[in-house]
């Protein structure tokens, strides 16, 4: 038997990228799931890959929602329910980096994008989670949480408050996790190194530049040892492992670290040693 089978999973951002991989994943291992995002027509066009790759249509549930609006998550709660009878696994993938529009970095950027920036990757993930609780209590269920390798304990200069809003969450993860194990509900998180999504291109950044980006990031092994970026894949299968309670029962509020080493180098390690002190 498929081992989500039985399973109804909520995954936010799952109109593209990392939550869309997700998506597929855990529908193709047995679980209905609720898809959503803000553009209906790509959410609309995810659904039919998702049946395309023979999934049943009546485990799927596309919902159109701003998670930065109360109505919107409520509605992604009422439905789910409404349709599945019940919620055992919540991802917060949903999450953005705004840049400034002057083109600012770090302190100098606008505070605007600092509201913007903590409101959808971290407000929102606490209030979605609250109203999901009552039902994952139910269903002793599991919380993923999407984080980011930006959370440190590296400083991150150039994405100040993204890197803020996800140190947060990282807390949050742990906070909640002993919180809720009392009740039978699991919290983790994942922290994805650089993953080739649209992500970073929201605010209007030219695909080439992107690709710019990540091909100096894989030509340099202090920047990604590994010589690759991640696929949504690479992390969604994470995600399915912290949210299989037969894998991973274990693991109670912890973030695993998914960014082919990149966390792990220094600066200094960019430069031979030998080479420093002979020449
Ligand atoms: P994408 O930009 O590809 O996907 C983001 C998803 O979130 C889309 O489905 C988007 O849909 C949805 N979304 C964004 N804002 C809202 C909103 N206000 N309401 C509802 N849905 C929203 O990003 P990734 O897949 O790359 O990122 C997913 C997560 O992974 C994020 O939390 C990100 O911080 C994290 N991450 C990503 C990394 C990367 O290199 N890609 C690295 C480290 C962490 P729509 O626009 O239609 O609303």
């Amino acid at each position: 038997m498929p081992r989500f089978s039985g399973k109804v999973a909520l995954i936010t951002g799952s109109s593209t990228g990392i939550g869309k991989a997700t998506a597929i994943l855990f529908a193709q291992e047995g679980a209905k799931v609720t898809i959503t995002g803000r553009n209906t027509q790509r959410l609309e066009e995810m659904k039919q890959e998702i049946l395309k790759a023979g999934i049943p249509e009546d485990h799927v549930l596309a919902i159109t929602a701003d998670l930065n609006t109360e109505e919107g998550q409520d509605e992604l709660i009422n439905e789910t329910i409404e349709k599945f009878g019940k919620l055992d696994i919540l991802i917060n993938n949903a999450g953005a980096l705004f840049h400034d529009a002057q083109g600012r970095n770090g302190i100098a950027q606008d505070i605007s994008v600092y509201d913007r920036t903590m409101e959808i990757n971290m407000r929102t993930v606490v209030t979605l989670t609250q109203k999901a609780l009552k039902f994952l209590i139910e269903a002793k269920g599991e919380i993923v949480n999407v984080s980011s390798m930006a959370a440190g304990p590296q400083a991150q200069p150039s994405v100040t408050y993204y890197a803020m809003s996800k140190a947060a969450l990282d807390q949050f993860t742990r906070s909640i996790a002993i919180d809720l194990i009392q009740h039978g509900v699991r919290v983790n998180s994942v922290s994805p190194g650089v993953v080739k999504t649209s992500f970073g291109l929201v605010e209007g950044m030219p695909a080439g530049l992107q690709d710019k980006l990540i091909s100096f990031f894989e030509s340099h092994k202090e920047c990604q040892p590994s010589g690759k970026v991640g696929r949504p894949i690479d992390i969604a299968h994470i995600i399915s492992f912290l949210a299989d309670r037969k894998r991973s029962s274990y693991i109670i509020g912890r973030t695993i670290h998914a960014d082919g080493g990149s966390s792990l180098v220094m600066g200094m390690q960019a430069h031979n040693m030998m080479d420093i002190l002979t020449s």
